[in-house]
C-alpha cells in the first residue's frame, strides 16, 4: 500500500466528516421506535433476526433496565403495559401511575412524546401503528381532556378489536400485527411522518401460550420480517429524500424462567429489556451499564430537537443515549456520619472542573399540574462524582407522602442533562 502522509489523511478525514455533518445539518431529523412484547434478551439472540441485527449494525445494541429502580420507590411490575408507558412517558410507574394492563389512571401531567410534540412542535406529522388500541385510547389519551386533548396525525389501530375481519382464532394476532407493520411501511415510505410509535405484540402471546420454544423463536424471527418491512421503507426513506432516521426497536420487558410462559417479577431476566438503535450519534451513555427504557424518551426529544419546558425535563427519569451527556445514575446512600447523605452519580465528561447544581424540593404539585419550588443545595465539580450533603434536621419531617413514607426530590443539573431521584427521609 502507497503511503500517504498523515497530514493528507487528517485533510481527508477531517472533509469527509465536514461533509457528513453538513448533510446531517441539513437533513429533516425523524424518529421512529418499534416495541416488539415481550422477548428476552437471551432468547432474542440466540433466533435469527438478520433485520434487527442490520439495525444494531448502522448504530449499536445494548440491553437496559425496566421495572424502576429495584426494591426503590420507583420499582413497578415487568407488565406490557407499564413497560410501553415508561418508554412513552420517560418516567417510572411512581410517576405515570401505570402499575397494571388495566391502566385505570394514567397521571397524564407527565406528557407522552405525543403529547410533548403536539404542544411543543405541532408542525410536526406524529403517526401511531398498533395492535392494541388501548395504546392510543388510554396510555395517550388521544382526544382526552385530562391528556391536554392530544392529536394523532396518522392512526393505523383498532384491528384487536374488529372481530369481523380479525376473528379471535389461534393465531389472529399475528394477522393484526402483519397488517399494522404492513401500514406502517406503507405510510413512511408515502408520507414520512416525523414521530412514528410501531408496536407489535404476538410475540409476547407466543410466549404466554407455548413458552419459550422453537415456536415462539419462530414468531420472534416472523416478527423481526416485519421489522424489516418498516425498516426497508426507512432506508428508502434515507435514499429518495435529505432526512436523518433515528431508529430504535425495544421489547416491553423481559420473561421469567424457567420457560419463558410469564413476566410481571422482579427477576433479573424479567427486568432486562434491549435496544436495537441506528443512529449515528450513539454516546458513552449507550454502551454503559446504566441504560434504561425510559432513556428513549429524552433521546427523541434530543433527535427531533423539541424544546421541553425545564419542569418537564426535570422530572425525566430517563437520559439520552445520543448526543451530549454528562452525568448517569445518581443516587444517594447515608453516610457513616449522622445527618450525612451522599450523593453520587457518574460523570462521562472527559474534562475536570465542568461544574453541576444539585437542588431539592420537599413538594410534589407537579404531579398534580402543578409547580414545584427547588432549593439551592451546592455547586459541584462533576468530575467529583459525589458530593456530601449535611441534611437540615427539619427536612426529615416534611417532604410529600408517597406509599407511606415522607420524601423529596433531588435535581441534579448539567450543562448537558439534568438527573433526578426521590430520597426518602427517616425522622
Ligand atoms: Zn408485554
Amino acid at each position: 500500500m502507497n503511503r500517504i502522509p498523515i497530514f493528507v489523511l487528517l485533510a481527508i478525514t477531517t472533509l469527509h466528516c465536514n461533509l457528513l455533518e453538513d448533510e446531517k445539518d441539513t437533513a429533516t431529523p425523524k424518529a421512529i421506535y418499534i416495541i416488539v412484547d415481550g422477548i428476552s434478551t437471551d432468547v432474542l439472540q440466540s433466533t435469527p433476526t438478520p433485520n434487527i441485527d442490520a439495525i444494531s449494525a448502522m448504530g449499536g445494541f445494548n440491553t437496559a433496565m425496566t421495572g424502576g429502580i429495584a426494591d426503590g420507590y420507583s420499582e413497578s411490575p415487568t407488565a406490557s403495559a407499564i413497560g410501553y408507558n415508561n418508554v412513552l412517558t420517560g418516567t417510572w410507574a411512581n410517576k405515570h401511575n401505570v402499575y397494571t394492563n388495566g391502566i385505570n389512571a394514567p397521571n397524564y401531567h407527565y406528557y407522552s412524546l405525543f403529547r410533548l410534540i403536539h404542544e411543543q412542535s405541532p408542525e410536526l406529522t406524529t403517526a401511531l401503528f398498533s395492535s392494541w388500541t388501548d395504546n392510543r385510547t388510554k396510555l395517550i389519551g388521544e382526544g382526552l381532556e385530562k391528556a391536554g386533548g392530544v392529536e394523532i396525525d396518522i392512526i393505523r389501530d383498532g384491528y384487536d378489536l374488529n372481530v369481523e375481519e380479525f376473528p379471535q382464532d389461534s393465531g389472529w394476532v399475528q394477522k393484526v400485527d402483519t397488517r399494522v407493520a404492513t401500514e406502517a411501511a406503507e405510510v413512511i415510505l408515502t408520507e414520512g411522518p416525523d414521530f412514528s410509535w410501531v408496536y407489535l405484540w404476538y410475540t409476547d402471546d407466543t410466549g404466554h401460550v407455548y413458552g419459550e420454544d422453537e415456536r415462539h423463536r419462530a414468531s420472534i424471527t416472523y416478527a423481526d420480517s416485519l421489522v424489516g418491512l418498516i425498516y426497508d421503507a426507512v432506508l428508502q426513506r434515507q435514499e429518495q429524500h435529505n432526512e436523518d432516521w433515528f431508529v430504535a426497536v425495544t421489547t416491553d420487558h423481559g420473561r421469567s424462567l424457567p420457560n419463558g410462559f410469564g413476566h410481571g417479577g422482579q427477576s433479573e431476566r424479567e427486568r432486562e429489556v434491549w435496544f436495537a438503535v441506528q443512529a449515528t450519534n450513539l454516546n458513552t451513555h449507550f454502551d454503559s451499564a446504566h441504560l434504561k427504557h425510559v432513556d428513549l424518551y429524552p433521546s427523541v426529544v434530543y433527535q427531533l430537537g423539541l424544546d421541553m419546558p425545564d419542569t418537564q425535563r426535570s422530572e425525566l427519569d430517563g437520559i439520552p443515549f445520543i448526543g451530549p451527556v454528562l452525568t448517569s445514575h445518581l443516587s444517594t446512600r447515608e453516610s457513616e456520619q449522622e445527618n450525612v447523605q451522599l450523593i453520587e452519580w457518574e460523570y462521562y465528561g472527559m474534562r475536570d472542573n465542568v461544574m453541576g447544581t444539585l437542588s431539592y424540593s420537599i413538594s410534589d404539585e407537579f404531579s398534580r399540574g402543578g409547580k414545584d419550588e427547588y432549593v439551592f443545595i451546592a455547586e459541584i465539580n462533576l468530575s467529583n462524582e459525589q458530593y456530601e450533603w449535611n441534611v437540615p434536621d427539619s427536612l426529615a419531617l416534611i417532604g410529600f407522602e408517597f406509599q407511606d413514607k415522607n420524601w423529596i426530590k433531588l435535581l441534579l443539573e448539567t450543562p448537558e442533562n439534568s438527573s433526578n431521584i426521590w430520597l426518602g427521609l427517616t425522622p
